[in-house]
């Protein structure tokens, strides 16, 4: 997969670079914590930045997009390639970031870039501000090598603002403009890859359902000796529903749960099975001594490419000091579901429905209220859209790519539903970077990789979108 890297684009990368990094420093100086309404206006000075500094990269069209309600705004940024057979693209990020303090533990300001060996520390450096900017330097030197006046695709970016804080007005964004945002590939540069030295394309995220369950017993807490027995118990029945979730395979008992699942290709169990993972080290970070899941499956593809069912809380009676020898009249438990390509969100709740219907007895009443939601997304290994993403990491690393998934849910899924387009993954983040966390930085010859790749896919997508090898 991989081919020979350009040295016309590494050349102007490098004498680039300190101009780009200068910029990236500049925007992340604003703290547009899309948490804090207090810093609504920050959210706002980075949106207006952003979209000036991708007219002065050269976009046509940047504009500051407002979002329903009074939301946090988007950044939406146009330049057609002026070649009709191009493809359409668009490249999804966030310009909004988690919130970040010095007092958190930082060991310098968060808003207050600092370059130390060869990282960019700053909130924001990776998540998402260093992986939306690669792009600007990117298209630059995609232009400059090809000597195009214009992307050889149809390019548009979307940079939305409230991304950290669970895209509350996203779908319907993409909703009402999604004309505009037509396209026939959807980039995400907003995930990471294995390693610093283990380049890697993400090819899908899970989705997601959640739900709480409040079952409702007597009509007040009881005497269990009066009536212990002989009436039926709402904490014990929600204990049997846990307890009835997975079967001994540690699958999830619930019919038709699993109804239209893709399963992994041999081809990708191969491939996962190639990746250098530490499953001690892997243990540490999730804090645990053992693992566990569905029997027949590896770590790997118990977290990327299989659904679970999870109970998120549980709780009902008495739970203060001492004892109390009642029946309580309610209890509760939140799940979750994480769902992998082939299932869909509504048939996983009617699933869900009638499996709590049937497993209750008479006397005990429940109610089951569905709240967040996310369809799950997937693009084939072969397809060529993910060839091509593949390739131009491939030429920036000089190394072959790997392929992962993300076990989490994202965005994405929305994108690939409302402009029914693939969705890619284009990252250079790796898991050192402090995603959410304190000293979160970006390592800069990464970054350089990341514009490298930028620059190298929109000759590639076009070229094999011309010869009409697309799905
Ligand atoms: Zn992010």
């Amino acid at each position: 997969m991989t081919t020979s890297p350009d040295s016309a684009v590494r050349d102007f990368i490098a004498e680039h670079r300190p101009a780009f990094l200068d910029d990236l420093a500049d925007w992340l100086r604003i703290p547009s914590v899309s948490a804090d309404p207090g810093r609504a206006g920050e959210v706002r000075r980075s949106a207006e930045w952003l979209a000036g500094k991708l007219r002065a990269t050269g976009f046509p069209v940047a504009e500051v997009w407002e979002t329903e309600d009074g939301g946090l705004p988007a950044v939406f940024a146009e330049w057609p390639s002026g070649d009709p057979a191009a493809p359409t693209v668009l490249v999804y990020g966030h310009h909004d970031v988690q919130p970040a303090a010095l007092a958190d533990g930082w060991a310098t300001e968060p808003f207050e870039p600092v370059v130390k060996d060869g990282r960019m520390f700053a909130r924001g450096a990776a998540d998402d501000k260093g992986q939306v900017f690669f792009h600007t330097l990117g298209v630059r030197a995609h232009l400059a090598v090809t000597g195009r006046s214009a992307p050889a695709v149809n390019l548009k970016l979307l940079v939305e603002g409230e991304e950290e804080s669970g895209s509350p007005h996203f779908g319907a964004l993409i909703r009402a403009h999604a004309e505009r945002l037509a396209a026939d590939v959807v980039i995400i540069s907003d995930t990471g890859m294995w390693a610093e030295d283990t380049p890697t394309v993400c090819t899908g995220m899970r989705g997601m359902v959640e739900c709480q369950i409040d079952l409702a017993g007597p009509g007040q807490d009881i005497h269990s000796g009066s009536f212990g027995g002989a009436v039926p118990n709402p904490a014990t029945e929600a204990a049997r529903l846990v307890a009835a979730l997975h079967d001994a395979d540690r699958r999830v008992a619930i019919p038709g749960f699993y109804d239209g699942v893709v399963e992994l290709t041999a081809r990708e169990r191969e491939l996962f099975a190639e990746l250098p993972f530490d499953e001690s080290a892997w243990l540490s970070v999730a804090k645990s001594r053992a693992t566990l899941g569905e029997r027949g499956f590896t770590t790997l593809e118990r977290v990327w490419a299989r659904p679970t069912a999870e109970v998120n809380g549980i709780y009902g009676g008495y739970t203060g000091p001492g004892g109390k020898t009642i029946v309580p009249s309610a209890a509760h438990l939140k799940l979750s579901f994480r769902l992998v390509a082939g299932q869909d969100v509504e048939k996983t709740r009617q699933a869900v429905a009638a499996w709590v219907a049937a497993q209750l007895p008479a006397g005990i009443r429940h109610e089951l209220t569905f709240t967040g939601a996310t369809r799950p997304c997937l693009t084939p290994l072969d397809h060529p859209a993910l060839q091509s993403v593949a390739r131009a990491m491939g030429r920036a690393f000089e190394q072959e790519v790997r392929f992962t998934r993300e076990g989490g849910s994202g965005p994405a899924a929305d994108l690939q539903e409302v402009l029914d387009a693939p969705v890619l993954f284009l990252g250079i983040s790796v898991p050192s970077d402090g995603w959410h966390s304190v000293n979160e930085k970006v390592e800069l010859d990464l970054l350089a990789k990341g514009v490298e790749a930028s620059a190298y896919l929109w000759s590639d997508l076009a070229e094999h979108w011309n010869t009409g090898d697309r799905s």
